[in-house]
């Protein structure tokens, strides 16, 4: 994934992170307020018929207003026009608790005008049997002259047991949102890391470049010099320093081109151009490599010219990677197939070998960066695992499509699909 896609990822999934909690905090507290609401509705009822009982049984009247009154979150005062017998009140209040089925503990007391204060006062425990009744500490309310107070301690209790779904739902959309943001965190983190790695390889690999671009200079001059050409032995320790130099350049050349494209730092050069004309100049370049080694590089080509428009230095970075594997991965002697197909307006360009092939299995990941298959070294084939992921890189950049196909220890063919290209 590159800088620019990590960074909307961020963006989208705070968004998205933000939004959801904001959403679960306004569920909660919208819950919460209608529960609230229904319980306050049926404490209201509760009390009116305890009221209205209370009426009937001393056939008196109700006052007409302000017959309930809440004098705090859990507690409210009943008017009542006549005396109040404590037991009777305990009796109804106990029924309607049972009838409504709110189930809450509640304590009540009865104002006492003679004295002043609230008298009888007694906490029912809904699922014990009424004990003794003591003194109260429910405080008075100086508007009416007779009246009972009721608190229910347990009211918001009860609310939030009737929630308990919703608040187990909000937990768990809670933790998700942990480990979407852990998760958010760690990639970042990653991602720094890797900038650093990259930024590391990069320099690093400018750093060398430039003595070895000398060396290698060094070892071409020592090489074709008269003196050198006519001793075998110094001539044989010039052409390893021109060869092995050489190599190291294009290893260099190679962690380079992947830590260019890791970086986006990739600008393609586009140009139009004749890409059978870049083929056959490879194929002349590998051909006597081949041969050299009795191997047979065979060429089959149904167009004669195709223009693209593409980056001539990364296409023929790109077939010289998979003519490289051809060979390093081929039979012994090497076989390599190049066929050039037009299908219908769109160009196949596939290289074949002969060689160890590739497990099933593995085929999905021998394009990841750094993979190498596991038998890579047992055949005595060194790299980096990095070829592959290079071609895959320029191959999609360009817009183009690569594929595989293997048998083990048969073959691999590697096809790439070029969708829009011009005869010459
Ligand atoms: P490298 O060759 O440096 O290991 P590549 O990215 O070019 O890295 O290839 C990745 C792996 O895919 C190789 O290690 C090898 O195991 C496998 N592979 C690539 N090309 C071929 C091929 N033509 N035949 C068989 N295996 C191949």
């Amino acid at each position: 994934m590159n800088s620019q896609a990590i960074r909307w990822v961020f963006v989208f999934g705070l968004a998205a992170m933000l939004g959801i909690l904001s959403f679960q905090v306004y569920w909660v507290i919208s819950n919460y307020r209608s529960k609230l609401e229904a319980v306050e509705q049926k404490v209201n009822i509760l009390l009116y018929n305890v009221a209205e009982g209370l009426a009937k049984y001393n056939k008196s009247v109700l006052p007409r207003e302000n017959l309930i009154t809440r004098r705090s979150s859990n507690y409210y005062i009943v008017n009542f026009n006549d005396e109040i017998d404590a037991n009777i009140l305990e009796h109804y209040l106990l029924d309607e608790m049972k009838r409504t089925g709110l189930g809450l503990d509640f304590e009540y007391a009865i104002y006492d005008c003679d004295q002043d204060q609230m008298v009888y006062g007694h906490y029912c425990d809904i699922d014990l049997i009424p004990d003794n009744k003591t003194n109260t500490t429910l405080p008075t309310y100086d508007k009416f002259d007779y009246y009972f107070g009721v608190r229910f301690p347990q009211l918001r209790n009860a609310v939030f047991g009737d929630m308990s779904m919703t608040l187990i739902l909000a937990g768990l959309l809670l933790i998700t949102l942990l480990f979407f943001g852990i998760a958010l965190y760690i990639i970042m983190s990653q991602k720094r890391l890797s900038d650093l790695q990259r930024d590391f390889i990069n320099n690093m690999t400018h750093e060398l470049k430039t003595p070895l671009s000398s060396i290698k200079i060094a070892g071409d001059t020592f090489l074709h010099d008269g003196a050198v050409r006519n001793n075998p032995r110094l001539n044989k320790y010039a052409q390893i320093i021109s060869d092995q130099s050489g190599r190291l350049n294009q290893h260099v050349e190679k962690i380079l081109d992947v830590a260019r494209l890791e970086g986006d730092l990739v600008k393609l050069n586009r140009e139009t151009f004749d890409i059978i004309k870049l083929l056959n100049d490879i194929f002349n370049d590998y051909t006597s490599k081949i041969e050299s080694g009795n191997g047979k590089l065979q060429l089959e080509n149904d167009i004669e010219s195709a223009y693209v428009y593409a980056d001539p230095l990364h296409i023929a970075n790109m077939f010289h990677n998979l003519i490289d594997n051809a060979i390093k991965y081929g039979g012994k002697p090497p076989i390599v197939d190049v066929m050039i197909r037009d299908n219908h307006g769109k160009m196949h360009i596939t290289i074949r070998d002969n060689g160890i092939g590739i497990e099933k299995s593995n085929l999905s990941k021998i394009f990841n960066k750094f993979y190498r298959v596991p038998t890579g070294d047992v055949h005595n084939t060194k790299g980096f695992g990095l070829g592959l992921y290079y071609v895959s890189q320029i191959v999609k950049l360009h817009r183009w499509i690569i594929d595989v196909e293997s048998e083990l220890d048969k073959y691999t063919s590697f096809s790439i699909t070029i969708p829009k290209f011009n005869y010459g």
